[in-house]
């Protein structure tokens, strides 16, 4: 037996030729099965994106619409829709929503945070590096080996310019 392609939507087995898996895919029966697939991971935000422009599909709602999920009218009820701007709106007015930073505030902070801390840390656990990236050492390091000239390399002090060009990729193989 020559080798099988099978389609995880359809649940169907078929001959692996290109030819064959090609008009599998472009078929309707496979486009609904797919559309349904990713429709259920879909967020109310874009549910509402896509359905606000759509028209209410008479058919589907008199139970012979055989479009399903690629249906180019909504099987979305009107009531449907206003449980989801409500879920939405409601998630946009709660206090849980304001209190999550956008990237740009995070970032923001981080710039501010950096030119506070800079000098101060003593311990030296925070360092920053040349990309503006903060990095947190999980140690300490006492200042006494700061007076040693000689150090080897495994007790001295790191510093951002230690780790560049570092060949990440020879790690653990001498
Ligand atoms: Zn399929
Ligand atoms: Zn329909």
């Amino acid at each position: 037996m020559g080798k099988r392609y099978y389609c995880d939507y359809c649940d169907k087995s078929m001959v692996a030729a290109p030819t064959i898996i090609r008009t599998h895919i472009k078929g309707v029966v496979h486009q609904k099965l797919v559309s349904a697939h990713y429709q259920q991971f879909k967020d109310p935000e874009t549910i509402l994106k896509e359905e606000g422009s759509k028209k209410p599909c008479s058919r589907f709602f008199s139970g012979d619409c055989h479009f399903g999920a690629i249906c180019r009218y909504s099987h979305y009820t009107p009531d449907q829709i206003n449980a989801m701007r409500n879920y939405v709106a409601a998630k946009y007015n709660s206090p849980n929503h304001l209190s999550q930073p956008s990237f740009e505030d995070l970032y923001q902070r981080l710039q501010s945070e950096k030119s506070i801390k800079t000098g101060l840390d003593e311990q030296d656990t925070v360092i920053y590096d040349e990309c503006g990236v903060t990095h947190v050492l999980p140690w300490t390091y006492s200042p006494v080996f700061d007076n040693y000239n000689c150090l080897p390399p495994s007790i001295r002090r790191l510093k951002s310019g230690d780790f560049v060009n570092a060949c990440f990729m020879q790690w653990g193989l001498n």
